[in-house]
């Protein structure tokens, strides 16, 4: 019985993050048939997704689900790209601007021109957009 439980536990673990991919995937393939139907082509050869660290995309799992959600569609030949952005900070005692490596820990890392660690203000990590579309013809 207790087998059976934590057998349950492990499903829905991956299943939540899957989840989440999936529903970015499903508006990304209403946006891009929106936007081929704009330009009058049949498909796209290439679509490009900037995405912020603190947006917490998994490429894997959004691979998974575009190809899984993209089969037997005009985008079964597209390929997805995503180029993960770093976290961009202002420090919230000087406000110089630094990249912070060391994701989530980097929320309160240390400013490099005076040390504060707290107060920072995001700059940059929180954006997903389409960078890049190539099409297909
Ligand atoms: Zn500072």
């Amino acid at each position: 019985m207790s087998e059976a439980g934590i057998i349950g536990i492990q499903v829905v673990l991956a299943y939540l993050p899957v989840m989440h991919e999936a529903s970015l995937v499903a508006s990304l393939l209403d946006i891009l048939r929106a936007e081929i139907a704009r330009r009058g082509v049949r498909s796209l050869s290439l679509v490009r997704l900037r995405c912020g660290v603190l947006v917490n995309v998994s490429p894997q799992a959004l691979d998974m689900a575009f190809t899984a959600m993209s089969r037997d569609t005009e985008f079964a030949a597209t390929r997805l790209q995503l180029i993960t952005e770093p976290l961009r900070l202002a420090c919230g005692g000087c406000s110089a601007e630094f990249t912070a490596e060391d994701f989530p820990a980097a929320l309160l890392s240390p400013c490099p021109e005076c040390g504060e660690e707290i107060g920072h203000k995001v700059l940059a990590g929180r954006e997903l957009y389409i960078e890049h579309i190539e099409t297909a013809d």
